[in-house]
Formats: C-alpha cells, structure tokens, sequence
C-alpha cells in the first residue's frame, strides 16, 4: 500500500512511520563498502544540483526541453540519480523501488497523453544500500519499495537522460525545515564521489492560484524573490538560505507552501563541506510566476 503521510503530521505527532532499516540477518549493512570504482575516483566528484521540474507540459516546451539537455549532457555521465522531489514528502526518508516498476503519474486534469509517458530506467539497488547506510546515522529509515517515480523526478530526467540509461532511485523529503535539509545534505554528500548525480527536484517559485499555462509578465513578487535566491545561493549563504520564510522579499506569495522549496536546501548542504561556485544552468520564469532558476554546485 501507498504510504505517503503528510510530514507535518508525522513531526507533529513524533510518531514517525518505520519500515525497516539498513542492516541484513547479520548485522551487516549492505552500503557499507562505498559504490566507487578507480574509474569514478579518476572522473572525480560529481556535481549536486537543483532544479525546477516543470510539469507534465514540460515535454512540449521544446526550449526547456534543450535546456535541460543540455545541461545533462554538460555534466559527467552519472554511475546513478538520486533524487528528492517536492512530491514525496514522508519521514522518517523513505527508499523508493530499486527496480523498474511504473511510473507515479501524481496529477490530474491534463490530456491522457501526459499520463501514458514511461521512462523504464534500471532501478539501483546498490545506490539505495549506501543511503540506508548515510541516512541511518540520522535515524530509521524507511522503505517503500513499490513506489515509482513522481513526475518532479521524471518529468525532467526524460529531457535530460532521454535514453532512461541511467539508473535513478528516488527516496522521500523528510522535513520541510532548511536545516534539517541541510544536515541530510551533508549525509548524502559523499554519493557525489562515488559517481552519483544528487538532485533536488522542485521550484524556488510554486504559487498554484497565481499559474498562467500561457505565460505573461512574472510578477514583482516572483522576481524579488527569484533575485533573492540567485544571490544567497551564489554566495552559498546556508544561514540565510535557512530563514528565508522571513527574509525573503514576496516569500508569502511566492511559496503559499513549502515543499517545492525545500529541495534545494538539501542540494545546498551536499555541497557546503566542498569549496566550489554555485552557477544557474537554467534561468528565466515560465507559467507567469514560476522561476526555471536551476542550480548547480560544482
Ligand atoms: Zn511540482
């Protein structure tokens, strides 16, 4: 059965939601020996990266389309994605399926086409070992192994690894809070030397009352607050990146909810223990007040 509790009930109640964690009959944990390879050691660390994942319509825009391949092929070929998307909040961090199984069309209201993508990447399972083993030292970890990837993990992997060869496992969201973010961050951060593509999936802009499909003038409130953002992640500003609900200018309009922001604090905190520039791959704004402003650390 689907598991997707709500996390402000599951942190409010204290009753986190457990299913398993890392460790076989023995006591061993499988992830324990890292993923890398003298041929990843010599390709050297891989980049951390956020990005906004558009929407279903994203295939249709054939310039955000090359944009996001671009990008990919820019980067070094990934050995695996892990990605964390704005769709799948759950705590305790939950590891999604490890084999192909069917896509989480999570959206309503669009023409059937949209609903019959498939994107059938190997799943890895090797990858999830060494997650149970880096989430752990934060607590349990959870398990959801029937779950497939949202369209925030998806809908942008189809543009940017087309050919669906490159293996991708999503795990949940557990906090909606930057520092918490940050700390799992910096737990996961050692993916990146071992030939892994850490991506957080969301939007730095998500009002739904304000969308305009057919685009327009975004408004002074997106753009003071798309600014904003460019400026503190560039300066990698993790204290001011993390009270952003009251620094931020138009924070109220720009983000009625959390959860499509809090991906990138995950991003920021897998890079803070590296000296290296954050730069914008992708930039400008789409559906009126949506921000494309995509990060990468590296
Ligand atoms: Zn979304």
């Amino acid at each position: 059965m689907q598991r997707r509790a709500l996390i402000q009930s599951a942190l409010a109640g204290g009753a986190a939601l457990l299913a398993g964690c890392g460790r076989d009959a023995t006591g061993r944990e499988p992830g324990s020996t890292t993923m890398q390879t003298t041929a990843e050691s010599r390709a050297g660390r891989m980049p951390v990266l956020f990005l906004a994942h558009g929407s279903p319509l994203l295939r249709d825009d054939a310039r955000w389309v090359d944009e996001l391949g671009r990008w990919a092929r820019a980067l070094p070929r990934p050995r695996a994605v892990l990605v964390l998307s704005a769709h799948w909040l759950d705590a305790p961090l939950s590891v999604g399926a490890t084999r192909p199984v069917p896509l989480l069309h999570d959206f309503y209201g669009f023409p059937r086409r949209y609903s019959e993508v498939r994107y059938p990447a190997p799943g890895a399972p090797e990858l999830a070992a060494r997650v149970r083993v880096l989430a752990a030292a934060a607590g349990p970890v959870g398990e959801d192994p029937e779950r497939g990837l949202d369209h925030g993990a998806y809908v942008p992997l189809v543009a940017m690894y087309p050919e669906a060869d490159v293996p991708v496992l999503q795990v949940s969201l557990p906090s909606l809070e930057p520092a918490e973010l940050v700390a799992l961050g910096r737990r996961l951060a050692p993916l990146r030397d071992e030939g892994v593509l850490v991506v957080g999936s969301g939007f730095l802009t998500h009002n739904m009352r304000a969308v305009a499909w057919d685009g327009g003038a975004p408004p002074s409130w997106a753009t003071d607050f798309d600014a904003w953002c460019a400026e503190v992640l560039a300066a990698r500003d993790v204290d001011r990146l993390a009270r952003y609900r009251e620094l931020a200018p138009g924070v109220r309009q720009a983000l009625p909810t959390h959860e499509h922001f809090a991906p990138v604090a995950v991003a920021l905190g897998a890079s803070l223990d590296h000296a290296e520039r954050a730069s914008f791959p992708i930039e400008g704004f789409t559906y009126g007040s949506f921000t494309k402003r995509s990060v990468q650390f590296g």
